[in-house]
């Protein structure tokens, strides 16, 4: 374990006021050291917290300009500086701002340790309902509540992510589809939800993006978007990049330069495959709202992305904090 200290690895970057980079850089936890160091240590959960800009780093108490105390007993920011308004006599007044206000954690009922644990575990891939109650005494609702919240994290780290993939002498595998409801007739029309996504055989990079259908258009704006022009497409042989061969290099050869390789020539999807085999077996199946889907598909994405879990709660939290960094005290 070398250089695994949570929260030991920190930016060079001046904190200022009000712009506070993040203290940690990476960590590298896995489930046993993430217990010993944080289980029962308030201390260490506030920092690790503050260190992933969970939680504000500092206040300014509004009446006298000076930066606040850290109470850690009361939860709270506090100044009871004396100060004197408009050059007249001195008073004290005291200023108290929750730690928690505004911030990740604001609304929850469950305490720092709760969460921070419940979402070590949420990433991880032992997650399931029964070991959150056991391990956390946590009711159904309150784990359905915020493995909603994890989910939209994940929704909003995949946006993020959003960065082409492939190049000029690399090939991407593409491939749509369907995740959802099984096929229990053959000729029903099946509900799901269809996406559509890439694999760099080279670099390994890969996007997924739920789409609405499977028409051309659908699919050649995702390849715009996230297909870099000059790289070798390698497909199915389904009938829409037929079409995009057909209609899509008139367009594309302005933007887009493809190669669209016939399988049968010897080019081979099996990384993509092996993708969404990962895929259907990550993502539940069964008591799933549609409009959940694509957050359990960010889920699974996320874990791919982070393959080795000791990696994740940093990631995780990160993207927690970007999705709601601690609001400016009013
Ligand atoms: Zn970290
Ligand atoms: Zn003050």
């Amino acid at each position: 374990m070398a250089d695994v200290t949570p929260g030991t690895s920190r930016s060079s970057e001046p904190v200022t006021k009000g712009n506070l980079p993040l203290s940690c850089v990476n960590c590298y936890l896995s489930y046993k050291d993430f217990s010993l160091h944080y289980s029962g240590h308030y201390e260490h959960l506030i920092q690790f917290s503050q260190d992933h800009n969970l939680l504000r780093k500092q206040a300014f108490c509004p009446h006298c300009g000076k930066e606040c105390r850290l109470d850690l007993q009361k939860k709270a920011f506090r100044c009871n500086r004396s100060y004197a308004p408009r050059q007249k006599q001195k008073r004290r007044r005291n200023y108290y701002l929750s730690l928690f206000k505004g911030t990740w954690f604001s609304g929850s009922l469950m305490d720092v340790e709760t969460v921070l644990f419940f979402t070590y575990i949420y990433v991880s891939d032992f997650f399931n309902y029964r070991v959150v109650r056991t391990e956390l005494g946590l009711s159904d609702v309150a784990i359905n509540d915020w493995s909603s919240y994890c989910r939209e994290v994940t929704v909003h780290w995949c946006i993020r992510q959003k960065q082409q993939i492939g190049g000029p002498g690399t090939t991407v595998e593409i491939d749509e589809a369907k995740f959802g409801k099984r096929k229990y007739n053959v000729g029903r029309v099946i509900e799901g939800q269809w996406v559509f996504g890439g694999v760099c055989r080279q670099t390994r990079q890969f996007f997924v993006v739920p789409v609405d259908n499977r028409s051309s258009a659908t699919l050649l704006a995702v390849i715009k978007d996230y297909i870099v022009p000059g790289t070798t497409i390698v497909s199915d042989c389904w009938r829409a990049y037929d079409c995009l061969k057909d209609e899509g290099c008139v367009h594309l050869t302005v933007n887009h330069s493809m190669n669209f390789v016939d399988p049968v020539t010897g080019a081979h999807t099996n990384t993509i495959e092996r993708k969404w085999r990962e895929l259907c077996e990550t993502t539940p199946r069964y008591g799933r709202r549609r409009y959940n889907f694509v957050g359990y598909l960010a889920v699974t994405y996320f874990k791919i992305h982070f393959d080795d879990p000791k990696t994740r709660l940093h990631a995780f939290v990160k993207a927690a904090a970007e999705f709601t960094p601690p609001s400016p005290p009013c």
